[in-house]
């Protein structure tokens, strides 16, 4: 057979049809693989752990499936995972000193199905721990950094997730989306990223943040693929009973439609907090938008979208509080038993385990429940959050989708918003609503500042993904920013 060159470049789809034609095996293709993503990590640092040989063994048995003619569309594609998704016989950390030496006995229902649908799971992608922060700097195992500028974080809390799939280390990754850690770190670092709809996703083996508003979602650089990887782990789960019934569509069928007869409101105010350069790529989006055949509608008003926020610097922490409560140093992962008794080592497996920012949520999370401030905070916020829901389905009632952009600004340097929570906490105030609400919603690459890449937010109707995937499959036919790709060390390929 003569050499073939495994182009690390192309995207899940276009791999699957050379995989088909066989241009190259799945082995050779989990190979190159497994290569560029060792060159790539002293600089990126996008995985907590990789793993070669459940790589190589799944890619063969994936060989074997193509010889067979039982390929689908992810059959031979490689595939990170975020690092609090549960994976059998390898370690899941959730970024956590806490979890250190736990390794599930069993898949979550999301790597499962993927699995079943024939990816190649190559690592864990590095995490903000336990999902909490925007910038991944908040992992025990250290910061990832953006593929477009190393001294800039790649967003998060999914940031080696967005990282590896930037810089074309794997074409498509999941992570998870509890205010944003899909969303942001796809916009910073030039990628889609996806949240589907609260249940749309089975959560069933995923590490829990915050219970009532996170979802697993994929990443990857075009609305096909995204549409490919959600369509293999969406759908009911019977072992998360948050999962709804609603039939998973094929999704790839509305990828062709275009954007005549979509209607896009533009709420003008959420442009307001945003950098200038952000603002212009928006704009240049929503226009060409336009001039493809979506209808407009511009000055559409969201007074309680602010809220949506400071009501969820309420209800995550306080769900957090609850969630964390299991990492005692008895059941799972490290723990400290050189104390003279069970409280005291749990204090000190809690004290030495949880980071800084895992603190402040704990601690802000159980005053906020504690008695005398239930009512005064954690009720207060759930109202809020049901009145932000109701004007959200006033404007979705005239409108198949909510236009803003995804973060408020390109992705900034490490170090600069670690010590400052407010300053972090504010990268969110887009995509929040999303998840207060519990609609879909999805970051394209909109554009670039200054070599940076730039964000565009598009949020649906319950179920509504398709939409969002047809949206983005019209958009990306007229514009080419999703084929930039930024220039990192690691072989592009290699001859098969
Ligand atoms: N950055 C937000 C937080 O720190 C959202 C995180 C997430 O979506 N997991 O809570």
């Amino acid at each position: 057979m003569s050499a073939a060159f495994v182009d690390l470049g192309r995207t899940a789809h276009e791999h699957a049809r050379a995989l088909r034609s066989g241009e190259y095996t799945a082995v050779e293709l989990a190979g190159a693989t497994l290569a560029r993503l060792r060159a790539q990590e002293p600089a990126i640092h996008a995985y907590i752990t990789i793993e070669d040989e459940r790589a190589l063994a799944a890619a063969a048995a994936a060989d074997e499936s193509l010889r067979d003619g039982d390929a689908g569309p992810l059959t031979g594609i490689p595939v990170a995972l975020k690092d609090l998704i549960a994976t059998a016989g390898v370690p899941t950390t959730a970024a956590s000193r806490i979890l250190e030496g736990y390794v599930p006995a069993e898949d979550a229902t999301v790597a499962d199905r993927l699995r079943r649908a024939g990816a190649v799971v190559v690592g864990k992608a590095n995490l903000d721990e336990f999902a909490m922060g925007s910038s991944t700097e908040h992992s025990a195992y250290g910061a990832t950094r953006n593929p477009w500028d190393l001294d800039r974080v790649p967003g998060g809390s999914s940031g080696g997730s967005a990282a590896t799939v930037a810089a074309r280390g794997v074409p498509l990754a999941l992570g998870t989306d509890t205010g944003g850690s899909i969303r942001q770190p796809a916009a910073l670092t030039g990628i889609v990223g996806l949240k589907p709809t609260y249940g749309r996703v089975s959560r069933y083996g995923v590490v829990a943040f915050a219970s009532s508003l996170e979802q697993v979602g994929p990443f990857g650089r075009d609305a096909e693929d995204v549409a490919n990887a959600l369509g293999a782990i969406a759908g009911l789960d019977p072992r998360d009973s948050t999962t709804a019934p609603e039939p998973v569509p094929d999704y790839r069928e509305e990828l062709g439609r275009g954007l005549d007869g979509l209607s896009v409101a533009v709420p003008d105010a959420f442009f307001d907090g945003a950098e200038d350069g952000v603002v212009e790529a928006v704009e240049a989006a929503l226009g060409l938008l336009g001039a493809n055949g979506a209808r407009l509608v511009r000055g559409v008003d969201l007074p309680l979208a602010s809220a949506a926020l400071p009501a969820y610097y309420l209800i995550a922490p306080a769900e957090a509080s609850a969630n964390l409560a299991r990492y005692d140093g008895v059941k799972y992962g490290a723990g400290d038993t050189s104390g003279p008794g069970l409280w005291d080592e749990m204090e000190r497996t809690r004290g030495v385990g949880f980071g800084p920012e895992v603190k402040r949520r704990i601690m802000l999370g159980t005053y906020a429940l504690s008695a005398g401030y239930y009512d005064a905070y954690y009720l207060k916020a759930q109202r809020v959050r049901t009145l932000i829901r109701e004007e959200f389905d006033d404007a979705l009632a005239d409108h198949d989708l909510i236009l803003s952009p995804t973060a408020p600004g390109t992705a900034f340097r490490l170090g600069e918003r670690v010590d400052d929570p407010w300053a972090m906490y504010l990268s969110d105030l887009y995509t929040i609503p999303a998840n207060i609400v519990g609609y879909p919603a999805i970051s394209m690459p909109c554009g670039f500042v200054e070599g940076l890449p730039v964000g565009l937010q598009l949020l649906g109707k319950p179920f509504a993904e398709g939409t969002l995937l047809r949206a983005t499959a019209a958009y990306q036919a007229v514009t080419d920013w999703h084929e930039r790709s930024p220039s990192v060390p690691g072989p592009a390929g290699r001859e098969a």
